[in-house]
């Protein structure tokens, strides 16, 4: 857990007495605990459906117009 001061910027884990042990200002802030990774991309199954229908589609236009 880190904290900030909003006054001076002071970054701290622990803020003695709810100030800042910098500037004695009890203007602090709760920064995220941690940095948070990145949400992961779901992939959706239906784009890879329809990019096989779209290649299914091409082929199947390329054979109607195959010559013969
Ligand atoms: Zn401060």
């Amino acid at each position: 857990m880190t904290y900030q001061c909003l006054t001076c910027s002071y970054k701290g884990v622990f803020f003695k007495g709810g100030v800042c042990p910098a500037c004695g200002s009890a203007n602090i802030k709760q920064l995220a605990s941690s940095t948070k990774p990145p949400a992961p991309k779901v992939r959706k199954p239906y784009m890879l459906l329809f990019a096989c229908a779209l290649w299914l589609y091409l082929l199947v236009e390329i054979v109607r117009k195959w010559p013969g």
